[in-house]
């Protein structure tokens, strides 16, 4: 699966952070959501976080 985070939208809040972190993380320096490399995902977390980002640019 590939997952894609518009960056130009994301404005850093975490939330997707906090519901799988797993997954996502903090680029520190530019404030935004990183992806981290997974061989396979948790389709319910990883529909909660896509459902809560409140910038919905989360795609995949
Ligand atoms: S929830 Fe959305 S806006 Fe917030 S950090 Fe994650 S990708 Fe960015």
């Amino acid at each position: 699966m590939k997952l894609i985070i518009d960056t130009n939208k994301c404005i850093g809040c975490g939330v997707c952070m906090q519901i799988y972190p797993d997954v996502f993380e903090l680029d520190d320096d530019e404030g935004r959501a990183l992806i981290k490399e997974a061989d396979e995902f948790d389709d319910a977390k990883l529909r909660d976080a896509i459902d809560n980002c409140p910038m919905s640019c989360i795609n995949k």
